[in-house]
């Protein structure tokens, strides 16, 4: 073997030493079920491994990216994100949205750099394991559980469960609730059928469009846990003076609920979440907005609760059990590229708006939060058609089979332009709008992915086209490669 020189031997030191130091950063990915998850993550991957186009990714921009690749995740325990199936699916022909996020998954990307900094260049600072945390933003909505004993759970749930926008999905429940005795003897298909018809109500709710805060969590999304014990209870009337007999259903529920919060709330909050660096919420505002008052009240209850677990004040019991690590939150509106440019700064003063009433609802501070708007895989282009003497800014795309427009029925195959309306200017007045019941009418039709190539004509991967997907990299980790 050749005798190793100096500078060889400097240079493998080098590498050692950077290997050793090469910083990690936990970046949560987070929002309610079809915000918009799985397509984010698989876009924003694809995105820097095929080099894309990212120009207000400042380490992009300033030509310091050398390259990014798929390493294996640090932790044994995590599912790890299919990147690679969520990919084909998206590349198949016809192109297909991939399944929705159902639980915590997890992937590394590692990202060589050259730093801006003299030092780190020299002693071979030149990597990033970026860690990409995925999980459903209900579980979240769980947080305050933690706080609360089963006759608060109970009280809140019921209370929610009777108002009048509820009503309809909630009453089979509500009826067996009528014919419950609490105190009866505790029994296991009574148990069952509660939580059966508990679930439902949760899941009806959503389906009416109900994005919202509606614990617990596991009910809707259950993970791994799908037909556990653990997820067998349900809310009871109980009035303060009451007391629990010892082996009544009343007691059998509230055992259970405090199960439920140790062995599946508390982990997840000390496991995963409390080692999150960074944080992105997807949101989908567009969604509520075109569905009008219940679903805007829905979504802003949920931002509210979601934002207390991400800023919770100095001195609450939330901040002595997680800390204070996540220094930067990212709040993104997502699908933007529903809507035509000269609205995406409209939808993102729109999610402005939101997330500072809800950081004075939370009472907690706003420092280190940002609101954007994005499509992280856009569907659409802009186009414009001549309405009259009206130019109008239009979309051009291929709806989804089965997706209608003032009575034309779209068969899944053929491309549409579309003027979907505009947001209005005033984002205070936009809001106002959609909270009375007249949404703000837009034509939103959801949109097939568009025809990808998998490689371009010299074998690299094709980047995927996005909107604003860059300024969300830049806002999250552009420190972190300077
Ligand atoms: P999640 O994993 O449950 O948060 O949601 P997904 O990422 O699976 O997204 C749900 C659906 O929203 C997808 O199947 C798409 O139809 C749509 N979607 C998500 N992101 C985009 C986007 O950037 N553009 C468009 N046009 N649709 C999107």
């Amino acid at each position: 073997m050749a005798d190793l020189t100096y500078s060889d031997l400097f240079r493998d030191a080098q590498m050692r030493l950077g290997d050793y130091l090469t910083p990690s950063v936990r970046l949560g990915v987070t929002g309610l079920s079809r915000a918009g998850k799985t397509i984010f993550i698989t876009a924003l991957v694809r995105n820097l491994i095929s080099g894309g186009r990212l120009p207000f990714f400042a380490a992009d921009a300033e030509h310091r990216i050398v390259r990014a690749y798929l390493e294996p995740q640090p932790d044994d325990s995590v599912p790890r994100f299919d990147y690679e199936a969520h990919l084909a699916d998206l590349l198949s022909s016809p192109p297909a949205w991939p399944d929705s996020t159902r639980r915590i998954s997890e992937l590394r990307i590692t990202i060589e750099y050259r730093s801006a900094s003299l030092l780190k260049r020299v002693i071979g600072l030149s990597k990033l394991h970026l860690d990409i945390v995925d999980y459903p933003g209900e579980w979240l909505i769980d947080l305050p559980l933690l706080d609360q004993d089963y006759r608060a759970f109970s009280s809140e749930a019921l209370a929610l469960a009777a108002a009048p926008q509820r009503a309809k999905a909630a009453k089979p429940f509500l009826s067996f609730l009528a014919g419950t005795d609490p105190a009866a003897a505790e029994d296991e298909q009574i148990a069952m059928t509660g939580a059966k018809l508990f679930t439902e109500y949760l899941r009806g709710m959503r389906e009416s469009g109900a994005q919202s805060t509606l614990a617990p969590g596991r009910f809707l999304l259950p993970g791994d846990l799908e037909g556990s014990p653990l997820l067998t209870f349900f809310p009871m009337p109980l009035s303060s003076e009451y007391r629990l007999p010892r082996g009544s259903l009343a007691a059998m529920m509230m055992r259970r609920f405090e199960s439920y919060k140790t062995t599946v709330v508390k982990p997840f909050f000390n496991e995963h979440f409390a080692r999150l660096d960074r944080q992105i919420v997807l949101v989908d505002v567009l969604t509520a907005l075109n569905r009008g008052a219940d679903a805007v009240a829905d979504l802003e209850r949920a931002m509210t609760a979601i934002l207390k677990a991400f800023r919770p004040g100095a001195n609450s019991w939330l901040s002595a059990l997680l800390g204070r690590k996540i220094d930067r939150v990212l709040f993104a509106a997502t699908k933007a590229d529903h809507l035509p440019a000269s609205s995406h700064d409209r939808l993102e003063a729109i999610l402005k708006v939101i997330v500072d009433e809800a950081i004075s609802r939370a009472e907690t501070e706003g420092a280190g939060v940002g609101t954007l708007a994005v499509a992280a895989l856009r569907a659409t282009r802009e186009t414009t058609a001549k309405h009259g003497n009206e130019v109008l800014p239009c979309l051009r795309g291929t709806p989804i089979k089965g997706e209608t427009i003032g009575g034309v029925t779209f068969d899944g195959a053929t491309e549409a332009a579309i003027f979907p309306g505009d947001l209005p200017i005033d984002p205070e007045s936009a809001l106002s709008a959609a909270r009375s019941q007249n949404a703000i009418s837009l034509e939103l039709v959801r949109f097939a992915p568009p025809k990808l190539a998998d490689t371009l004509a010299d074998g690299r991967p094709t980047a995927f086209p996005h909107i604003r997907l860059d300024r969300a990299l830049d806002f999250l980790i552009s420190d972190y490669l300077a």
